[in-house]
């Protein structure tokens, strides 16, 4: 534990919700810096639920089911059968080039690829660190929105963190996405884009250094990961098709398994209680980052509408419909939330829902420098971790991968 030597300054007040022997150190309150978070006439930070209605990006095959395509096909003067082959293009070669589609007939090939195939994502920019093993993409979609995505490779797995909405409606004060609010939904077929245009970075052989020179031709990415830009619960039946064209079989869609795909939401309730009855037993994330509402209604705005408890019930209740141990990530932000007595009261939570439902995974903050928004001291850190597994609640500290190039999510976009 640390000594309590900071001096309170205006932006530090003494713990008020904690009992003092706990924990001594200052109460660091959520404010946003260098940004006006938008609030409504009441005054509270505006959510955005809705996306607004603007133009929509043009409809790709990844957008539809195989029976979609194959009438999409029909109404194109064309045999069904074609949209299985357009299908393994895509979803097995990952390539939308014409001149590689030696099975569909010369003529009129260049149009049908155009009409199933426009393209999406146009890549501004890819920033490389860990030897290559970690690339971040910035992409820029039809209508100018940027959205990123991040690859990184793990011993024994290929993650890909891919964003769901460009911008976002939630309105977190510590997050890089939410300052701009929500600019509009993704379809479906951007968000599965994503995840194909990673395979295709990975079979050129660009990802990892030198001590990936034997790549593996059948390597693709493994896991999915809905940590980059927006909220997925909020732009549900898109993120839901696109999780079907993830796990659905080759050439329908890319076969992954529902486990490795993990969504991960501030909370929205009613649509974690709608995620629980899907046949898909993908892996449910909670952003928790704060076990008392008092702090996390300012840290989670929607908190204002579904609180703590509400949340974690929702996440219970996903894990003994699916049978899916559910994660919650926890943020640690310097003598904001990171105080003893918060692990102890998260784990008190948990533990009055049953055992070995759930797993924490705190990860210290990517920091906006010269601000209030700091990670945890490692020790702080450490004593956190420690207190949730003494009460028997299975933590793991992760890893803040691709700090070096503003890898926390929309830090990206925000600087372009
Ligand atoms: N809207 C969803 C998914 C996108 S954010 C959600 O909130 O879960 C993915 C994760 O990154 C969330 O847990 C979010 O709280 C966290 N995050 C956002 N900004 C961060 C930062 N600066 N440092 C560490 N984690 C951050």
């Amino acid at each position: 534990m640390t000594s309590p030597t900071r001096t309170p300054d205006t932006a530090v007040s003494p713990a008020t919700t904690g009992p003092a022997d706990l924990d001594a150190r200052p109460q660091v309150r959520p404010a946003a810096e260098g940004w006006e978070q938008q609030r409504t006439s009441e005054g509270r930070p505006l959510l955005q639920f809705a996306s607004p209605r603007v133009k929509q990006p043009p409809q790709h095959l990844a957008d539809q089911t195989l029976e979609e395509r194959q009438e999409r096909l029909k109404e194109l003067g064309l045999p069904a059968f074609r949209a299985k082959q357009l299908s393994t293009h895509y979803f097995q070669h990952w390539t939308t080039d014409p001149e590689r589609m030696s099975d569909l007939p010369k003529a009129g090939r260049e149009e049908l690829v155009a009409a199933m195939f426009p393209p999406l994502l146009t890549e501004v920019r890819r920033l490389r660190t860990d030897d290559g093993n970690t690339i971040k993409f910035l992409w820029r979609l039809f209508d100018g929105a940027l959205v990123e995505s991040v690859l990184m490779r793990y011993p024994g797995r290929i993650t890909l963190c891919v964003s769901s909405q460009a911008g976002c409606g939630m309105n977190c004060p510590f997050c890089a996405t939410g300052q701009a609010g929500l600019t509009r939904n993704m379809s479906t077929a951007e968000i599965v884009d994503q995840v194909v245009a990673a395979n295709r970075v990975i079979a050129a052989g660009e990802l990892g250094g030198a001590g990936h020179a034997q790549q593996n031709s059948a390597e693709r990415v493994t896991n999915i990961v809905f940590m980059g830009m927006g909220e997925p619960l909020a732009n549900y039946k898109r993120v839901m098709a696109a999780v079907h064209r993830f796990v659905d079989p080759s050439p329908e869609g890319l076969g992954m398994s529902a486990r490795n795909i993990t969504v991960s939401t501030v909370g929205l309730v009613p649509a974690i209680r709608k995620l629980a009855e899907e046949e898909l037993p993908v892996t449910f994330a909670l952003s928790l980052h704060a076990p008392d509402d008092e702090l996390r209604d300012e840290l989670i705005p929607v908190n204002n509408r579904w609180k703590v408890d509400e949340a974690i019930d929702a996440a219970y209740d996903y894990f003994r419909k699916t049978g899916r141990r559910v994660s919650i990530e926890y943020a640690l932000i310097k003598d904001m939330n990171d105080h003893a007595w918060r692990a102890a009261l998260l784990a008190k939570k948990l533990n009055q829902r049953g055992r070995g439902w759930v797993h924490v995974n705190p990860i210290p903050l990517n920091p906006t420098p010269g601000s209030i928004w700091t990670s945890s001291e490692p020790e702080v850190q450490d004593e956190f971790v420690e207190t949730l597994r003494a009460a028997g609640i299975p933590t793991t500290l992760r890893d803040t991968r691709g700090k070096e190039i503003d890898g926390a999510c929309g830090q990206l976009a925000a600087a372009e």
